[in-house]
């Protein structure tokens, strides 16, 4: 990837409302710059990135690259929506995670078993091993809620 190399013209518009001293006609905006102009005072710029809230703002042209990092992991929708939420912001992020998991039949037949999983309770003391039996009930609950 040669990101840093060339400035998207996503932000280069961003940069000018940003910069921009007058009043701003929004008839004259796409919805997406709408959005940014509702959020206008929480954007600033830090060394050459644009953030929203600390989050980076992700300009139009990386966003399927970041759908697909945010995706690699398999993790479902909520997941995924966290993770991209922990660090990433554009607007309709949610709505284009929700449509690239949504089609995911990985990340779907992960949740459709783990919703039909259930926790029993193990009889960990009528065995000799009992603290064994616990690392593995424990273990095998970390690898179907993580996992
Ligand atoms: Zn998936």
């Amino acid at each position: 990837m040669q990101h840093n190399k060339i400035i998207p013209y996503h932000n280069f518009v961003l940069r000018n409302l940003l910069q921009r001293k007058e009043p701003i006609d929004k008839s004259a905006l796409s919805a997406e710059l709408k959005v940014y102009v509702k959020i206008l005072s929480d954007i600033y710029e830090a060394d050459g990135i644009l953030f929203h809230n600390h989050k980076v703002i992700v300009p139009t042209e990386w966003r399927s690259d970041m759908l697909k990092r945010i995706h690699e992991g398999h993790l479902g929708m909520d997941k995924c929506k966290a993770l991209g939420r922990s660090t990433l912001y554009w607007p309709g992020m949610y709505q284009d995670i929700e449509n690239v998991v949504s089609r995911c039949i990985t990340c779907n037949g992960h949740c459709r078993q783990q919703q039909h999983e259930s926790l029993l309770p193990h009889p960990v003391s009528e065995f000799p091993s009992g603290r064994r039996q616990e690392l593995i009930s424990l273990r095998c609950m970390v690898k179907t809620t993580f996992l």
